[in-house]
């Protein structure tokens, strides 16, 4: 593996970040290691019969990272670059993560590697349904407990809950409680036992984090931001940010997006609506303020360009990687609320340190999914239904007691907001190590 090919490696990169934390508290070798290594590595392959009567290879994967504090919990997502040491990097964040926001499961995280967009919808749902049964034996409430996750959604989720009912039911599992059945994923619909406030959880987590920030830092709105991806995180975030005072200047999707040439920033409503309509963001270029002048060209910016606009705040909602040693220098904004899971290199996080840049950790920024799918499954448990303001109150309460916490550390110790979420881990880690899996 070549120097470079070692610095952008996901997981490599997620090492680095929890040796850094590490060193600052003395934490145990012994324990260090374990941690580096996921205690599972589930791949799966599958024929996937196609419309044309052509038979395709899927392949996939399931790391179970840590399950210190409960079964494994984290999302499944469809994507062509999908690899191992993407999904160990992404499984190793969700233990940190569900540390952070202290719910009671460890990590795990899985895909396929495939590009759904080219799949009909029946072969969609077969695939689904035969990943599930790959995984039925490896899944389950009170084991592992997937959700969605980039290209997957509450539709995918439903078939995975279906699928793994149909095995336990094909296989005398009748007994166990059905709610307790459809604990086995999160993220499903409403009609199929999923939660209130579930979809735009993550988004709306991002929002409560962004905000004591703000506070803390006593800035004054209106603040600028550009966001990269307008996916389910990104676009219900844009829509809480553009109703309380932020001004969007230029958002994106996999093909590019549209910046605002005027101060005042997209009516998101709008942009919605067009990507609705016409599919992607590029295509977008005459709403809201942008058709105002007469100069736009369609699909103005790149998703590189994006990254580097003068703005008060960048937020990364799509891929991981995408903050690198290359670009990290060229980066104006002053806040980096990181949506997406991992979009800055450890040696992009280096450079934004060094410039004074704040980046909030995609741990800490995006775990209001998983504080919603954690409400999920426990109304599946219980057999309860809470209401979206239930919900959302529980929700603000959780990560900004996060937040809180998280903060507390990174003024004691003098560190990066990164490092401090890493330490807090560290230390609720060992603690359940010493308590439960060492007593
Ligand atoms: P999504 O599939 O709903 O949306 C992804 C968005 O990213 C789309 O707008 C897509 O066009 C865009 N995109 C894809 N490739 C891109 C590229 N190369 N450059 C720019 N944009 C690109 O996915 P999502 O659920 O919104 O997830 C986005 C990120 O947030 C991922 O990193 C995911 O792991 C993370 N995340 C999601 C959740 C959740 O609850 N969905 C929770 C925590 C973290």
């Amino acid at each position: 593996m070549t120097e470079e090919h070692m610095n952008n490696d996901p997981f490599e990169g997620a090492l680095t970040q929890l040796n850094k934390a590490a060193k600052i508290i003395d934490f145990p070798d012994e324990l260090l290691q374990i941690l580096s290594t996921p205690q599972r590595q589930i791949e799966v392959s599958f024929p996937l019969k196609m419309d044309s009567g052509k038979i395709q290879l899927i392949h996939g994967y399931r790391i179970q990272h840590n399950n210190w504090r409960g079964p494994y919990k984290g999302g499944l997502r469809y994507h062509p670059d999908v690899n191992k040491s993407e999904v160990k990097a992404l499984a190793l964040w969700m233990t940190i993560k569900n540390v952070i926001c202290d719910v009671p499961f460890g990590g795990g995280k899985g895909g396929l590697e495939i590009d759904p967009k080219n799949l009909s919808k029946k072969e969609l749902e077969e695939m689904t349904r035969q990943f599930a049964r790959s995984l039925a034996p490896n899944i389950g409430s009170e084991l592992d407990v997937p959700a969605p996750d980039v290209n997957t959604n509450s539709l995918i989720m439903d078939w995975i809950a279906d699928e793994y009912e149909k095995l336990r039911i094909e296989n005398g599992g009748l007994k166990i409680d059905a709610n307790k059945l459809k604990a086995v994923v999160t993220g499903k619909s409403i009609k199929n036992g999923g939660s209130e406030g579930r979809e735009e959880a993550t988004g709306m987590g991002g929002f409560f984090v962004l905000e004591e920030l703000v506070n803390k830092m006593g800035l004054k709105k209106p603040l600028t931001v550009a966001i990269q991806g307008f996916g389910n995180v990104g676009s219900h975030l844009a829509k809480l940010l553009c109703d309380n005072g932020f001004e969007i200047m230029a958002i994106s999707d996999s093909r590019g997006g549209v910046r605002s040439r005027t101060e005042k920033g997209f009516n998101i409503d709008l942009v919605k609506k067009c990507k609705l309509e016409k599919g992607f963001i590029s295509e977008c270029y005459c709403i809201g303020s942008v058709c105002d002048n007469p100069d736009d060209v369609k699909g103005d910016i790149s998703n590189e360009t994006i990254l580097k606009l003068p703005v008060d705040i960048l937020i990364p909602a799509a891929m991981e990687g995408v903050i690198t040693g290359e670009n990290a220098p060229d980066i104006k904004a002053n806040i980096i609320l990181e949506m997406a899971n991992g979009p800055t290199t450890a040696e992009a996080d280096e450079i934004l340190e060094k410039n004074g840049i704040i980046v909030v950790p995609d741990v800490l920024a995006n775990s209001g999914g998983v504080t919603v799918s954690y409400f999920e499954w426990l109304q599946n448990m219980n057999g309860e239904k809470w209401s979206l303001e239930k919900v959302n109150t529980q929700l603000k309460e959780k990560v900004v007691k996060a937040f809180e916490e998280v903060w507390k550390i990174k003024e004691e110790k003098k560190v990066s907001p990164r490092t401090a979420t890493y330490v807090l881990a560290l230390q609720r880690l060992k603690e359940a190590y010493t308590k439960v899996v060492q007593p």
